[in-house]
């Protein structure tokens, strides 16, 4: 897919909020610094479209972008801060479930998560949570220029053997780098081929 246009069209604190769901839509979400907007900025070849790197803290928005007039991406707040409040962890999990399960036109999510990592507890269980309550997702692993080529891979397949032990089945993986931009080309097969463009 080549992107013509890309543009931001609107934040909402609740999925209430959000554009008119009359198009495909596709988001993306991970633990904060997992590299989410530089996924986004470099898969659209936009600069700084996505804000890199939100303030702990700040108010947890959902972001929606316009693509080529035909889809919507959507820039979902990232999880796992240290140091935020128990109430704001439950604010940001009413968001981001009440979003997950009442979008009718997601298509697919992409939980991204950092390459150099073991599994850690946070993603694996919300990668639980996604598959319990039969939502479409991917694993997009990012950073890999991070590693060695060889090592990038050894993480992806430990990641596998993890999750097939309480999986049956894996959802689709990526590997990219937001970096050299690699995968990202992948992904964006992977909306085309889901859709009619
Ligand atoms: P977000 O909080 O998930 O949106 O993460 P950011 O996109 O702001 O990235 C967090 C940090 O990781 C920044 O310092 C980025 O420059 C860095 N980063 C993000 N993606 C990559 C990547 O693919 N390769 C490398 N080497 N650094 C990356």
């Amino acid at each position: 897919m080549i992107i013509k246009t890309a543009e931001f069209l609107k934040s909402s604190s609740k999925w209430q909020e959000c554009p008119e769901p009359t198009l495909p839509e596709y988001a993306f979400i991970g633990r904060s610094n997992v590299g989410k907007s530089s996924l986004i900025n470099g898969m659209l070849n936009h600069k700084d479209l996505a804000k890199t790197s939100q303030t702990p803290g700040k108010t947890q928005l959902i972001n929606h972008f316009l693509i080529n007039e035909n889809w919507y991406l959507t820039d979902l707040p990232g999880y796992g801060y240290a140091r935020v409040s128990k109430s704001m962890r439950k604010d940001f999990e009413k968001l981001i479930t009440n979003y997950i399960l009442n979008r009718k036109n997601l298509v697919n999510l992409f939980v991204l998560v950092d390459s150099r990592h073991t599994p850690q507890k946070i993603d694996l269980e919300f990668i639980g949570w996604c598959g319990e309550n039969g939502v479409p997702f991917s694993i997009v692993f990012t950073k890999a220029d991070k590693l060695k080529p060889n090592a990038a891979i050894d993480n992806v397949e430990n990641y596998k053997k993890e999750l097939l032990e309480t999986w049956e089945e894996l959802p689709e993986i990526f590997l990219t780098s937001a970096e050299k931009r690699t995968g990202t080309d992948d992904i964006l097969k992977l909306i085309t081929t889901t859709n009619e463009f």
